[in-house]
């Protein structure tokens, strides 16, 4: 049955069933020698735990599927905001906490968190932290390895480890423990608090979307932004026509497109944040001109005030929503240098192509400004192989190019069995080592981002 609060994490009308279990859609993994949870466990907890913070299985839920339909696996009471300092801009908060709430909390004192991202109304700054997830603004704050500056994870055999007392900008006393859990997906421990530096919100946020004709004026606009722009420059984001077209159908029909026109092959957002309106605006303006008159940018529009900023920057977000509900969807996030993002996409689209095979809607978009490219498609049904052909190829693209099969979104279990190929031998016994000495059990999301040792 689906549970309305199911249907409100993944984007209620678009999902008509629930992804089967992660035992069913990889039956050749076995189960490790757990135990499975009883009663007179339960009874534990019921009695270690106040009762305000027991959650019995309904409310988990909603946590148990994630945004795409794609997995189903298994926290929601650590969600206080635990303190502020407004001089510093440090914040430390329970691992639940929603991203969108934080922002919502640092509004009124003039901060913002560093991180900004479209599933930001439902993750917790523990996901957040636990993939390092990138997002939109990446480019202007850098990476959650540079912006928590403490954590609080209960190791697998129930230690404590708290670097929150001390949340400084620097500290080079020995090794810098709390790296080890950024981006760990939980596989060494679960993180229950995190201090954030947080930067303060940007009195005046611009915005331009602009229309080219080739990936490599995309490129030019790119190295113009970075030179005209410089420290204003807080996002620089692309799509191409067929994201345009996909966004348009399913979620902005009633919508025109901001530019003349909707064929281009690409389009680009730029975001600028600064302290003083009038002056980002006159550099974005004269940034247009330049580009315009020597013909890297077609068409462009600069947002006039607020909501045309939103206006703007939702035929960026809403791309990933159309693709949920379009169908069954996959979806890719690769690093490379960004040369290359045309040709991959092309060379995707002619192995799979689309309507030609039970692949439609291959898109591709990202984020310019880090490297990293989203492509994402939808499959007719659930076809396993279909699946694991279509991952095969991508992921043997990105390191056959000297990419990343993960820019930003994690491994899990999806990309476990092509860690042997995207790490050396080195690389792999040591990340080995380091989860033996922390997770004895491997108690902590077993399967998950380390392969399992065949002698590789
Ligand atoms: C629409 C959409 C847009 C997105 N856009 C971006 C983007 O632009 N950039 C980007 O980087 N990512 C993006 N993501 C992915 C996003 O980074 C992750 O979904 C999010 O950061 C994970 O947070 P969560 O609370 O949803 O974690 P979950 O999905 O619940 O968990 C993610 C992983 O972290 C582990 N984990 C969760 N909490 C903890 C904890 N407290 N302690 C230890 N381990 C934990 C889980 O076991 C799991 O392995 C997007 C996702 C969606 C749905």
């Amino acid at each position: 049955m689906l549970s309305s609060s199911i249907t409100r994490r993944a984007f209620s009308s678009a999902i008509k069933t629930i992804t089967p279990l992660t035992s069913k859609k990889h039956p050749h993994l076995k189960r490790g020698p757990y135990k499975k949870v009883d009663a007179q466990d339960i009874n534990v907890f019921k009695k270690l735990l106040p009762e305000q913070q027991q959650v019995v299985t309904e409310d988990t839920d909603v946590y148990n599927l994630d945004f795409f339909n794609l997995y189903r696996g298994s926290s929601n009471k650590f969600n206080q905001i635990r303190s502020f300092d407004a001089t510093s801009g440090i914040v430390v908060v329970d691992a639940g906490v929603i991203l969108q709430n934080l922002d919502q909390h640092l509004e009124p004192h003039g901060y913002t968190v560093p991180l900004d991202l479209g599933a930001k109304g439902s993750c917790q700054i523990g996901g957040n932290v636990s993939t390092n997830a990138g997002g939109l603004r990446l480019m202007r704050f850098g990476n959650l390895h540079g912006n928590v500056l403490g954590l609080e994870v209960v190791l697998p055999d129930g230690t404590i480890l708290n670097s929150l007392a001390t949340p400084l900008r620097k500290d080079n006393t020995g090794y810098d423990l709390k790296q080890l859990f950024i981006g760990a997906e939980g596989t060494l421990g679960i993180v229950t608090g995190v201090a954030l530096l947080t930067p303060k919100k940007a009195r005046a946020t611009n915005v331009a979307m602009v229309a080219v004709d080739s990936f490599e004026h995309i490129q030019q606009a790119y190295a113009s932004a970075r030179d005209e722009l410089s420290e204003i420059l807080s996002a620089f984001e692309f799509w191409d026509h067929d994201s345009v077209q996909l966004v348009q159908k399913t979620m902005l029909s009633d919508q025109i497109y901001p530019l003349n026109s909707s064929s281009s092959p690409y389009y680009a957002l730029l975001e600028t944040q600064g302290s003083r309106e009038d002056h980002d605006m006159q550099k974005l303006e004269s940034y247009l001109e330049k580009n315009m008159t020597n013909g890297v940018i077609q068409d462009g529009v600069l947002a006039q005030d607020a909501s045309q900023v939103n206006a703007l920057w939702q035929w960026r977000e809403k791309i990933p929503e159309a693709i949920t509900r379009s169908g069954t969807a996959m979806t890719y996030d690769v690093a490379m240098d960004i040369r290359l993002f045309p040709r991959m996409v092309q060379d995707v689209k002619t192995k799979f192509p689309p309507g030609k095979s039970q692949y439609s809607n291959i898109l591709g978009f990202g984020h310019i400004g880090d490297g990293n490219l989203h492509i994402m498609a939808n499959m007719e049904g659930f076809d396993q192989h279909g699946q694991e052909a279509f991952d095969d190829y991508i992921f043997k693209w990105a390191i056959e190019h000297q990419g990343s099969i993960s820019a930003e979104h994690g491994i899990g279990i999806h990309k476990v069995d092509y860690m042997t190929q995207c790490k050396n031998p080195v690389q792999l016994a040591l990340m080995r080592k380091i989860k033996a000495n922390f997770d004895k059990h491997s108690i902590m999301n077993p399967y998950k981002v380390i392969p399992e040792n065949n002698g590789v």
